[in-house]
């Protein structure tokens, strides 16, 4: 067995390169506190080199001069490259952020890598329009490339949340600066050295690890990035927005957090799914999922029903070391998150909301981070934990009598990205459905996905859509050509 090594250098114009100033950081692992590697931090000066770079390959046309059939093969190939390097890129994301081995195989990496096949495949697909104008004249109406995209990402999908926007972004021709979660910047910096192994010309995908405020702040607020897209916290998305217009008025395009609720009728037609899909969907990735279930809404003359078979689910997602093959909960993302959490849960406790399991930080004599999953009942609209994204395995149980009462209090958040429903009342499915102010609405299940569909919210959910061809709208000017013609008939 060969040892891996985890280079934390940035990665521009093809290069591992450390920090301007030579400054480090280090990238500990949630599993056991241990110190993996030091990644540069970059900063203003290190965005600029990224950020010239990525405009003189967009000048000099590298990568968007390339024929669409031919940006298209390389994205393959970059897909290809992502599996076959399945095993080091899940490893690195499993030690570098905590989740079950597993799910960063099967759904990370998998993931990552459909998503850039899909926008490869996709690019010589997709056409322009000819406008219905008058005989004399003639309008084309085409898509091309903004220019250079600033990414700016979270930790809990690394290489899902970065390839949901460089793909697309690349797939239509731009270059790329992208800046990853201080907390997980490995996987990143390991996909721009693959991208470049695909035949992604240099300069054309750079990677800048760095902080929020030092790294992230710089490539939104510069004159010469044309685009901004950006997934994570709405605190920081609203600032996001404030510097595109401070600056260039880049397009911004924001992807931010939610408070998803879970609307379960009493005719709901297989409790069991229902239940199972509730309880694995608030603790799938520790509950770091900006998807996540969060509020789980019961009628009321089901609540105990239920109750009773999600307790008996819980065990199930014990936390345990995430490099187990059979780990199915593992580690939150470091200790700031951790802390977090805790104080949530501390908060549901104060605030009058029912402890019914979990609760607690476990394992600590490992010197990871991890904390029991945990459900609240008898929680009311008010409460902290209704109101706000935890980004943990808590899940708050709330009561309604009819589908009015569960839409409004379900309509009762900033947020607008996810809802499931439940009922075998296809009437009120519907009906429901339509009520509810938010991006994706899942009836009788909650886990479909698929880049097929576009994924992002309502409200302060955000702005813009990842996935699908929608996507490629956020990375593309809609240019207009007029052409007179003259019958000389
Ligand atoms: P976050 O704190 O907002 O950070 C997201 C990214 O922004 C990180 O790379 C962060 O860098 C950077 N950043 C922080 N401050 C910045 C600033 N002043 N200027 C520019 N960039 C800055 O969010 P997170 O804690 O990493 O991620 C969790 C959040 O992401 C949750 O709210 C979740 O709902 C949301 N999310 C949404 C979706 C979606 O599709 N809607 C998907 C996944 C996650 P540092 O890491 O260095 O702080
Ligand atoms: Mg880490």
């Amino acid at each position: 067995m060969t040892a891996m090594t985890l280079d934390g250098r940035a990665l521009i114009n093809g290069q591992r390169v450390a920090a301007a100033s030579g400054a480090v950081f280090d990238c500990i692992s949630p599993i056991d506190g241990r110190t993996l590697a030091q990644a540069a931090r970059c900063a203003a000066q290190d965005i600029d080199l990224a950020v010239t770079v990525a405009s003189k390959a967009f000048e000099d046309c590298r990568w968007r001069g390339k024929s669409p059939a031919q940006r298209k093969r390389v994205l393959i190939k970059f897909a290809d490259l992502m599996l076959d390097n399945i095993e080091s890129l899940a490893l690195t994301e499993t030690l570098d952020m905590g989740k079950p081995i597993q799910y960063a195989r099967s759904v990370d990496v998998k993931g990552a890598a459909n998503c850039i096949r899909w926008y490869g495949e996709a690019i010589d697909k997709v056409y322009g329009e000819v406008a219905s104008t008058p005989d004399n004249a003639l309008a084309l109406v085409t898509q091309e490339p903004v220019g250079v995209v600033g990414i700016i990402v979270p930790w809990n999908y690394p290489m899902l949340m970065a390839s949901w926007k460089i793909a697309p972004a690349l797939a239509a021709g731009n270059s790329v600066v992208l800046k990853p979660s201080e907390k997980s910047p490995l996987t990143a910096l390991r996909m721009a050295e693959l991208a470049l192994q695909a035949g992604i010309p240099a300069g054309v995908f750079n990677v800048v690890p760095g902080m929020g405020s030092e790294a992230g702040a710089p490539l939104a607020l510069h004159m010469d990035v044309d685009c901004i897209a950006f997934t994570g916290s709405t605190r920081v998305g609203k600032q996001i927005h404030v510097m595109a217009g401070q600056s260039n008025l880049k397009r911004a395009w924001t992807e931010l957090g939610g408070k998803s609720p879970n609307i379960v009728f009493e005719d709901c037609p297989d409790l069991d799914r229902a239940v199972e899909a509730a309880i694995t969907g608030i603790f799938f990735n520790q509950g770091q999922s900006c998807n996540a279930p969060s509020r789980l809404l019961l009628q009321a003359s089901i609540h105990d029903v239920f109750l009773e078979k999600a307790l008996a689910l819980v065990p199930k997602f014990a936390p345990a070391n995430p490099l187990l093959p059979d780990t199915i909960m593992g580690a939150l993302v470091d200790d700031v998150q951790m802390k977090t959490v805790l104080r949530y849960i501390d908060s549901g406790k104060a605030e009058g909301a029912k402890l019914l399991t979990g609760g607690e930080q476990v394992l600590a004599e490992t010197g990871g981070c991890y904390v029991q999953p945990t459900i609240f009942t008898a929680v009311q609209e008010e409460m902290t934990i209704a109101r706000e994204e935890i980004f943990g395995p808590v899940l708050a149980v709330q009561t309604f009598s009819d589908a009015a009462q569960a839409v409004r209090m379900a309509n009762n958040s900033i947020y607008g990205l996810h809802a499931g429903v439940w009922t075998r009342d296809i009437n009120k499915a519907h009906a429901v459905a339509r009520a509810l102010r938010v991006g994706t609405v899942h009836i009788n299940q909650y886990d479909e996905d698929d880049i097929t569909v576009p994924f992002g919210g309502y409200k302060q959910s955000g702005v813009g859509r990842d996935k699908s061809l929608h996507a490629l709208d956020k990375y593309t000017e809609t240019k207009t050509t007029w052409l007179r013609i003259d019958s000389p008939l």
